[in-house]
Parts: C-alpha cells; structure tokens; sequence
C-alpha cells in the first residue's frame, strides 16, 4: 500500500506547484509537450532548442499566462560545452533553482555506417548523450544541497534494442542508459532520482525526417517506411502520443515516483518485449 501521506496523484492539481525545470529540446515535440504539461502542473519551465524566434516567444509567454509560472528560454545550442553550463546557471538565476532537469534535446541521421557522416555522427553524439553529461554536472549540486530533483533523460526505445542505419542514435541513446544508472546510484542518498524514458516512434518533426531518409537507405516508399518498418516494430501499431511521454515525465516527478531511480522505462507499444 502507498503511504498515506502521499496525497492521490489524481487530486494534486499542482503536483509541481514551487518547483523549477529544465526541459532542453523543447521548442517542438516530445519536449514541447513536456514542457506545458510541467507548466500546467505549476512547475516553472525553462525553454530550450531552436525555431522562429516570434514562435519561442509566443510559446514562452503563452504558458507564462494560461498557468500562471515563470517561463523563460535559453537558445543554448547543446552540440558545444559550454552553452550547457550557461543554461542551467540562466535557470538558476531565473528560477533560484533546477529542481528538475530533462535532457530532451535530440537528432537523428539514418544512413548505412560506411557512408554516415562524420559531422553527424559528432553532433548525434554531442546532442544526444553529451549535453546530457554536462546538463546533470551543472545540475545536481543544486539538488543535492536542496535535498530534492528529479533528472529524466529522454532517452529511447533505441536505448535498449537496434535498428539498422541508425548507428550514431542507438550509441548515443545505449550510452544515456549508463549515464542514467551512474548518476541514480551517485545521488540516491540525497533526494534526487535519475530515470530514463524510452519512447518508441512519436510522430514528432524528427520522425517525419526519418521517414524520407529511411525511405531512401531501404529503397522504399514513406508509407511503406510508415507501416513495415516503423509501425511494424510497435505491436499497437500506432504512433506513442506526446501527451503520454509527457505524462510519464510528470509522474516521474510526484513523490510516488520517489522510489523509482535508475529506470529505463519503455513507452512504446511492446515493441521491446518481442
Ligand atoms: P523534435 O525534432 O520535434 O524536437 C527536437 C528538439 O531538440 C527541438 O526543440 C530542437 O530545436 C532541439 N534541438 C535540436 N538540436 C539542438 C541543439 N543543438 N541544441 C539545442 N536544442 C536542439 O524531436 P522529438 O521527436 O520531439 O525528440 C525529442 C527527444 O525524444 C529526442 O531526444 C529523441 O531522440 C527522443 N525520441 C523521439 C522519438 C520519436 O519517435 N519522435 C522516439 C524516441 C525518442
């Protein structure tokens, strides 16, 4: 049974009423919706990623309004060092703290492996594990000292299984899984748990890229792409919904996910269990 203390997730209408986040990548998709569902749970949100800046601002000051939190965005590009440092101080000097930190930021670049490009595989490795390493570093001494966070690395369901042509992502996504557990069993005594969500295909602008891509290094067409390779892996056979990641994200974040640390948690229809 839960500890009675805890009051019911369904009745918390601010579950992250005081608390301060980081999502990065959240100018679109899954890191959109996790922010907005952070702010609408009370949680102050720091922005991050690239776009139109008219867009960024309209988003900011959009959620600022409708949740009543303090939103602000930082155009940190996390392929180099050293802007990730000067995001989380940013956050902390808007916020006066980072309670909760998801490293969300990510590319893809499908192509056989003798033909990948150097660059890409550089930037695959620097945006999508990298950053992570360097965004928890700046962070956790915040937590720890507060005696309370939350890391959540949006990692994949290419963090635990393969796909052809996709070496770059599926090194990147299996190295967050070991950042991940490193960083559960150096903080597990102060509060502070680090999970990671293992989403299957969302229908996000940076799936909408694989596809033609895919379509190219397998000679097929983008609906053959969408019904034998993508959705031919999820036994729901549909796209995983932002909404839910984002869900996932938030509970991660109540005090009954406070035992949960160290965890790659699988959001994707039971394409792994096959
Ligand atoms: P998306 O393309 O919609 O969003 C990616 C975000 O990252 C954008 O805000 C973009 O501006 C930002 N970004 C890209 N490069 C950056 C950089 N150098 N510095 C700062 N920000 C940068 O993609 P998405 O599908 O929402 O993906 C979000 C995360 O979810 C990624 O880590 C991705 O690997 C992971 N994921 C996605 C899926 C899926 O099917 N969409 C599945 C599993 C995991």
């Amino acid at each position: 049974m839960l500890d009675s203390k805890l009051e019911p997730m369904a009745t918390a209408a601010k579950p992250l009423a005081g608390k301060s986040a980081i999502v990065t990548g959240s100018t679109s998709g899954i890191g959109l919706e996790i922010a907005t569902q952070f702010a609408a749970a009370g949680a102050n949100v720091m922005l991050n990623g690239f776009g139109d800046a008219n867009e960024i601002e309209k988003t900011r000051a959009g959620l600022a309004k409708t949740h009543g939190v303090k939103v602000a965005y930082s155009g940190a590009d996390l392929s180099k060092t050293e802007p990730v440092y000067k995001m989380v101080e940013d956050a902390i000097a808007a916020f006066g703290s980072v309670d909760i930190l998801v490293n969300n930021a990510g590319i893809q670049h499908v192509e056989h492996i003798e033909n990948f490009p150097l660059a890409k595989y550089d930037a695959i490795i620097a945006i999508n594990m990298s950053s992570n390493f360097h965004a928890i570093r700046a962070a956790l001494p915040g937590m720890k000292k507060k005696g309370w966070g939350r890391i959540i690395n949006v990692a994949s369901a290419h963090g635990l299984v393969a796909s052809p042509y996709k070496s770059a992502y599926v090194t990147a996504k299996h190295g967050v899984l070991g950042l991940t557990k490193t960083v559960a069993l150096e903080a597990a005594e102060f509060g502070v748990t680090c999970n990671a969500i293992c989403p299957g295909y969302v229908r996000t602008p940076l799936v909408e890229g694989q596809i033609d891509d895919t379509a190219k290094a397998r000679g097929i067409t983008r609906e053959q792409v969408i019904k034998d390779v993508l959705l031919k892996a999820q036994p729901t056979k549909r796209f995983v919904e932002s909404e839910e990641v984002a869900g996932l994200a938030v509970f991660l974040c109540s005090p009954h996910a406070a035992s949960i640390t160290g965890s790659a948690i699988p959001i994707e229809g039971g394409w792994v269990s096959q």
